[in-house]
């Protein structure tokens, strides 16, 4: 079978004359890989950014249910992808033809950044302190193939400019097509690089670039193709081309001085609540979530040659943990197998044979226990054991493994904060939300940073009281609080809710930090259940969609309150990370690769001017530019995300819905790479994103109150 590429390096072409470049990076010849080799121990577990050998590489990781981090892209022809992967496995990947170029984050960076933060903030306590479509189109019918620019875009970050170029064949069927696209700057210094073939779903869409570093502003662009399609010179526009009105003198900001944990984000909704009685209100949300629970188990036997899974039916912090198991020889022939549980020891004596031998198998055992202490405990045969005969074995302790000391073992309520002058009903709505994921630490930094600029500001500042007296703001900093304890404390790549639907062999404990709903494909509309691509059947892979639409407690909160509060008319899903800023559609069905509906023209418009708006409004901050590859519909700028929660707000609420990917990768001059941030970045780091991330909620604060006026006006 020919395995189709989806991703094609485009070679410099014979007809583009490559004039010499100062940087280095805008090369049109590709870098060659990172020459360190970049290593793990088999055991250890780290976020990489990973060169794959092909798309048939990535579709099996995809298949076996690998937790890919971030969307993979295209570079030098190949997939990059982000993967959190034990050493193990990337040795596996390492000899199927992969290359690692970046450890992003190390298992234990999360839990050293964090304590990072918290010391620091201590001791400053102590010290007394795509558009797509806009760019323009032009085609020329000059060879074999057509080509239309459908994007050039320049943009300055850091005094570094950068270009980035989007353009369609009419070859579409041709995976061998190469598109050079060339450029000049003002005083004349000319430059060429190749452009990558984008398919997705097995359609071809457009081939792009990630930005180039220019010596100067670009004022001519063209594309050329190795069919002998010439598109015509465009000027390249600038990108986002929108900025925020200037802060006032004495604008209040900085309200993030470490990462928080759900503990810490409750005593913060807590303390504004108090701080700022007059502007804020706190929801309770109906649905309490499961806690930081988990059963208790354990181990009958040794999984590495024969053994039963035993755990409570009840969480371990409900009198479980501690309860022992074993496995006894009765002493004499010919006896059953029974069980029986006293004084918290679960004892199963197995059964014996004429000449006083145990034959009872791990089956048998597992069976025994689910007939006759169905009420107390679950047992399964450990994979691998099936039909092996149990050994005499324990007393094994029952234990949840948790290992946060801190966290309230109950169920969570999780808390949205209301903020504004008429919290009535009568102005329009604003929904921000974060932390779906519960590994994304920076993004309730965002959604809290932005809450409290508001709040601090309405009392110094007159223009942002007005935005409160226009606007009625809703902040639900943490959605997925159990998760995020597990992150903080467990596990630190965790992405799911602590809910283990896993049935069978799946819920063997070393498979614990894969159990979990991946909340974001939870929602309802074009979701798994419906056919849609992007969210798993499988409960241990880091998509898995649940049992049913919204079969978690953390979306229906997200749904109940956006329902309770039909005012709200624009939501921000805030995720971290690789800098994008998205709308829907955001699935697709495999077959045809048929969207959701598009919006309407002037939905459409509203989506791409508002996200101009809020673009610049984000790059305030400290110069960070959303690339316009990675701003437009979910569904475009490259993926399907089944059940996402933005679908479900705009397509059956009318809620006009983006998702934020706070984190954009930071470009290094001297190596000449876009580097990824990670999902626990230095704290430094966070604290950016918290800051530029707020600066865009602020903005899409001002898109709702002109959006309400624009109506009002128009009657
Ligand atoms: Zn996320």
């Amino acid at each position: 079978m020919i395995v189709r590429r989806r991703w094609t390096a485009a070679a410099t072409t014979a007809i583009l004359i490559s004039a010499a470049l100062s940087h280095p990076g805008s090369a049109a010849a590709a870098p060659a890989p990172a020459a360190t080799p970049i290593t793990l121990a088999a055991t250890e577990t780290a976020l990489v950014r990973v060169q794959l050998r092909d798309q048939a590489q990535l579709d099996r990781l995809v298949a076996t249910g690998a937790d890919l981090a971030n969307r993979p892209r295209a570079r030098d022809g190949r997939i990059l992808a982000d993967l959190v992967l034990t050493g193990a496995q990337l040795a596996d990947l390492t000899a199927q033809g992969a290359t690692a170029t970046q450890i992003v984050q190390r298992a234990g960076d999360g839990s050293r950044h964090f304590a990072d933060s918290v010391r620091a903030a201590q001791a400053r306590t102590a010290a007394g302190l795509r558009a797509p479509g806009t760019g323009q189109r032009t085609t020329a019918a000059v060879g074999v193939d057509t080509l239309a620019v459908q994007q050039a875009y320049w943009w300055t970050t850091g005094g570094q400019t950068f270009l980035q170029a989007q353009v369609a064949t009419t070859a579409t069927d041709d995976p061998d097509v190469e598109i050079t696209v060339s450029w000049r700057t003002a005083d004349g210094t000319t430059g060429s690089f190749p452009l990558y073939r984008f398919e997705d779903s097995g359609e071809y869409q457009y081939h792009y670039n990630l930005p180039q570093p220019m010596p100067s502003r670009p004022v001519q662009l063209t594309a050329t193709s190795s069919l002998g399609g010439v598109s015509r010179a465009v000027t390249p526009a600038l990108w986002p081309n929108a900025t925020p009105p200037p802060l006032p003198a004495g604008y209040q900001k900085d309200f993030i001085d470490a990462y928080l944990t759900p503990v810490d984000i409750q005593a913060r909704i807590k303390r504004l609540a108090r701080q700022y009685r007059d502007l804020v209100d706190v929801i309770d949300l109906p649905n309490k979530t499961q806690g930081y629970r988990r059963n208790a188990v354990a181990y009958l036997g040794d999984p590495a040659v024969s053994a039963v899974v035993v755990e409570s039916v009840r969480f371990g912090d409900q009198g479980m943990n501690g309860v022992q198991v074993r496995a006894v020889d009765p002493g004499r022939p010919n006896r059953p197998l029974t069980v029986g549980y006293r004084d918290r020891v679960l004892t199963v004596t197995l059964a014996t044979d004429a000449a006083g031998k145990t034959v009872s198998t791990t089956d048998d055992v597992a069976a025994a226990i689910n007939a006759r202490q169905a009420n107390r405990f679950r047992a399964t045969v450990e994979d691998g054991s099936t039909g092996l005969p149990m050994p005499v074995a324990g007393p094994a302790r029952l234990d949840d493994g948790l290992q946060g000391t801190e966290v309230p073992a109950k169920p969570w309520t999780v808390q949205a904060l209301r903020l504004g002058v008429h919290r009535d009903g009568s102005r329009v709505g604003v929904l921000a939300y974060s932390q779906e994921h519960a590994r994304e630490w920076a993004t309730p930094l965002v959604t809290l940073e932005f809450a409290e600029r508001m709040l601090a500001n309405a009392r110094t500042d007159p223009a942002t009281r007005q935005l409160l007296e226009q606007v009625d703001i809703f902040v639900i900093p943490t959605v997925n609080p159990d998760g995020a304890n597990y992150s903080f404390n467990d596990y630190n790549f965790q992405r799911k809710n602590l809910v283990n639907h896993c049935t069978g062999p799946a819920r063997d404990p070393r498979y614990r930090t894969s159990w979990g709903v991946d909340v974001n494909r939870n929602y309802t509309v074009g979701s798994y259940f419906d056919g849609y691509v992007g969210a798993s059947a499988n409960c241990l892979s880091g998509n898995y969609a649940g049992t049913a639409e919204l079969s978690e407690a953390e979306s229906g909160n997200v749904i109940a309150l956006a329902k309770a509060h039909p005012n709200i008319k624009f939501a921000m899903n805030v995720h971290s990370y690789g800098g994008y800023f998205m709308w829907p559609p955001g699935a697709y069905r495999a077959d045809g690769r048929i969207t959701l509906p598009r919006p309407s023209i002037d939905e459409s418009t509203l989506f791409l001017n508002s996200a101009r708006r809020i673009v610049g409004a984000i790059a305030q901050e400290r110069g960070t530019v959303t690339w316009p590859s990675q701003t437009g519909p979910v569904a475009d700028v490259l993926y399907s995300a089944a059940g996402n929660s933005a679908d479900q707000l705009y397509y059956e609420l009318g809620i006009f819905a983006w998702d934020f990917e706070v984190g954009n990768d930071r470009w290094n001059p001297a190596t000449g790479e876009w580097e990824g941030v990670g999902f626990q970045p230095p704290f430094d780091e966070a604290h950016g994103e918290s800051q530029e991330y707020a600066g865009g909620l602020v903005e899409l604060v001002r898109v709702a109150r002109d959006h309400a006026a624009a109506e009002a006006a128009t009657g």
